[in-house]
Parts: C-alpha cells; structure tokens; sequence
C-alpha cells in the first residue's frame, strides 16, 4: 500500500537503500539519522587504503542496474573500490532522491504513532523501518577501564594515537583485523611488531583478480553434515572454492531456515567462522599486501584464547595467551558483533526493552516474521514495523551485504502492494 509515511531509523547503507525504495514506491520518508545520510560503519569513516571486499560489480544501489556504480566510478565490474568511495557514491545517490524528510537526530524507541527522538520529540509514521546497522561488538577481552585497551577500533582518531614503536595485540582475525592492520602500518613507519589472535587463527581469504562464475550446487543437501560433504566435493571438482562458496550464496538463507536449531548452533560453533573467511574475502591487493607484512614478520596471526589480561604500572598491557606472556602497548578489540540482548545497542535495546521486538535465534539479531516485521515479546507480528540489514542475522544468515541489503529494501516495496 503506497503513499504512506514511513520512519527510517538510521541513515548507513542499509536506510538509503531502503529511502530509495520507498520513494520509488510512492511513500513519503522521513529518514531519523544523528549523523550525514550514507555514511555508517563501513563507507563512511573508511580510510583510502580500505578497499570494498566486494566487486564493484555488487555494489550498485539498484537491483534492475547491476552496473550503476561501477559506471559511476568509471571501473571495470571486475575492481575492487576505495570504500569511502563507495560512502560518496551512497551520498550521491541519496542527494538525488527527492521527497525525503531528513531528520538530525536520534531515535530513541516506537510510539504507538511513529518513532520517538531524544529530547522528547516524535516522528508520526505510519511505518517504521529500523536500519540501525549491526549489533555491538563482542569484547572477549575487556578492560574498558584502561587507557591502552581499544574496545571500539572505528572510533576516529583511535589507532593513530598508538604509537608505532609498540607491539599491538588485535583480538579477532577477520575483516576488521585486516582493516586495523592497513591502517597502522599505512605510514610505513611502524616498526613494532603486530599479533592478531583468534580461535582458529584463521584469516579472510583473498578474492582472485578475476572471478569465476558462482557454481550452483548439483544436490541438494538434506541437513548440515550432508551440505559439507557436497561442498567439500564440489570444491574439489571444480578446482577452485570461490566459484562454489559464491554458487552457495543464494541459496544460503533457504539452507539456513532448513536447518534445526541444533544444526544452526553446530554450524555457529564449527563452521561459522571458515565459512566467513571464505565467504567474505580480502580485495587481491589488500590480499598481498597482509602477504606481504606476514612474510616480513611485522604481522603474525595465532590461535588461541586470551588467558588473562593485567596492567603493569608502566603502561601498556600484559596479556596471557597460549604460548605465555607478553607485553603489548596497545590492545584493540576486533571481535566481531556481540550477542543480544547484551549486545542489542540503544535502539535495539529499547525495543526489547518496550517488548516491541524479542531477541531473534540465537542472539544474533532481532526477531522478525519471514517478510522483515518486527516480532514483539508477546510472540505477535508488528505490522508496518519493519527491520532490514545485519540485524535481520539469525532470522536470516546473509543479511549485511550490499546485494542482500538491496533486495531487502526492493522487498518492502513488493510486500506492500
Ligand atoms: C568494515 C566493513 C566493510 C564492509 N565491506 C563491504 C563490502 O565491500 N561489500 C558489501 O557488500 N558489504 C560490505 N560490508 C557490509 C555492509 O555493507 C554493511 O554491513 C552495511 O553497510 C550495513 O549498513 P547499515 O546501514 O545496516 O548499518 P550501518 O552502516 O552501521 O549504519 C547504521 C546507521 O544507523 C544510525 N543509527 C544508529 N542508531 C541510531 C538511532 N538510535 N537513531 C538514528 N540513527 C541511528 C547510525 O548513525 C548509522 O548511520 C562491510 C561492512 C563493514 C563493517
């Protein structure tokens, strides 16, 4: 049903694209965001060396012009683009919406008629879509109270207080590790060594320079067990993983409904994070240059736990892991997105709080009906109330991509008709 107002909370990739299809639908938008309108996590505060881990041939706004931006960039489908170049070309797109009311602050929870702001103000809506990105990150590690450990590493400013003459411990191995380490190695001058450790000690793998097209799977699997022997013997005929990993893709939000819960927490604690490092891949020169830094000694990866993390009165941290003790001057969290409720965030948090939603499986998000409404604490639909983006994440297992972003904004059109 178009021509209805509609709240967006949160203005990153996830609210632009959603703004977009809304007006294309015929709604009018109010778009609830403190900051500048497509910014968010990843484009907005990227630094140059931080690449798309995505061809710029995913990446465009509009899901019937696959090549939008790699026209806008003037790229080939094949590159991999600056990420803040991919936040300008949000801004761009959202500068030439027209009808969209753009409102400077924070949403602090529902109303019965629309969105509440702090400071006491309301935002009448008919519908609410909530977009405020992921969940907190996950602290394994915390000791918020001292001034050497980094628990948020996007926060501006950060990491270019760590001087380059001291060893730096990141907590976690995955994308944003590898973000981390481009950015304190970027002037060259970083002389001290830097560990990342993790479980598995396992990084992202790198994308090839060209891509092979996504292999469909021949069987269908009928459980977990059944899906990692057809894709191990898949991987093996086709000669290269990517082109299998990548045929699963579409298929991967089916296969993760089908699963038990059981299955779901088997693949959460054995596979989630292999199928990570193989799913979200490092741009190829992002790939050689962590090579690079790997053979040179500056950076080493280690699995393992942390046993113990204390303050020496000089400064710095002394942290126990596997092999021992060892002295870091700083130590940046690089975990992942925390569990829910803990780690739900302000919006979300007072969403639960209100019973407007209800922790969704396994903690990884927001629960949601098989369309994106709300479920709230009493076990029933909220009409209108819609979420999209990473907090779909339990309902749903691909959920904070570009190209699964883009569908879901395209859907909250489809499901109104
Ligand atoms: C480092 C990184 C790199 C990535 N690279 C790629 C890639 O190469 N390709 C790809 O396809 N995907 C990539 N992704 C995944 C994906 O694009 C992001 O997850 C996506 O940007 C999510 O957007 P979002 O708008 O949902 O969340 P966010 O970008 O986090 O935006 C949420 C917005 O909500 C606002 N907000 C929060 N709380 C409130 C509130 N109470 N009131 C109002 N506003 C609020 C915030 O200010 C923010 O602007 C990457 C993700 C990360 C983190």
């Amino acid at each position: 049903m178009a021509g209805r107002t509609v709240a967006v909370v949160g203005g990153g990739c996830s609210g632009v694209l959603a703004t977009r299809e809304l007006l294309r639908g015929g709604d009018r938008v109010a778009l609830i965001e403190p900051g500048e309108p497509g910014g968010g996590l990843a484009y907005g505060t990227a630094r140059p060396w931080h690449l798309l881990n995505s061809r710029a041939g995913a990446m465009s706004a509009d899901p019937d012009d696959p090549g939008h931006f790699a026209r806008w960039a003037g790229c080939s489908p094949d590159e991999f683009r600056p990420r803040a170049e991919y936040g300008r070309y949000l801004r761009d797109v959202f500068g030439g919406l027209s009808g969209v009311d753009v409102i400077q602050a924070r949403a602090t929870g529902l109303t019965a008629s629309g969105v509440a702001l702090e400071g006491g103000r309301e935002v009448r809506a008919d519908e609410v879509v909530v977009a405020t990105g992921n969940p907190a990150a996950a602290e394994p590690a915390a000791r918020r109270d001292h001034p050497d450990y980094i628990p948020d590493p996007w926060r501006p400013g950060v990491l270019d207080a760590i001087g380059s003459d001291v060893p730096v411990l990141l907590v976690g191995a995955g994308l944003t590790a590898i973000d981390v380490v481009l950015t304190l190695t970027a002037d060259g001058r970083r002389d001290a060594p830097i560990t990342a450790v993790s479980r598995r000690g396992q990084l992202p793998l790198a994308h090839t320079p060209v891509a092979a097209p996504p292999l469909p799977l021949r069987e269908t699997p009928g459980n977990l067990r059944d899906l990692v022997r057809i894709v191990r013997a898949e991987a093996d005929r086709a000669g290269d993983w990517r082109a299998v990993v990548d045929g699963l893709r579409p298929i991967i939000d089916q296969l993760w409904g089908s699963f038990t819960h059981e299955e779901q927490e088997q693949f959460l604690r054995h596979l989630a994070r292999p199928w990570e490092c193989h799913r979200h891949r490092m741009a190829p020169p992002v790939g050689a240059t962590i090579d690079g830094l790997r053979e040179e000694g500056r950076f080493e990866v280690r699995s393992g736990g942390i046993r113990s993390m204390t303050a020496p009165p000089a400064g710095g941290l002394l942290v126990e892991l596997e092999a021992g003790v060892q002295w870091f001057g700083a130590v940046v969290n690089c975990a992942g997105p925390g569990r829910l409720p803990a780690a739900a965030g302000s919006f979300a948090g007072s969403l639960l709080d209100a019973g407007h939603a209800r922790v969704g499986p396994h903690g990884l998000g927001l629960d949601i009906d098989a369309d994106g409404r709300l479920i709230g604490a009493d076990g029933k639909v909220r009409d209108g109330r819609w979420v999209i983006g990473p907090l779909r994440r339990g309902a749903q297992w691909e959920t904070t991509a570009v190209p699964e972003i883009r569908s879901q904004a395209r859907a909250l059109i489809d499901q109104r008709k």
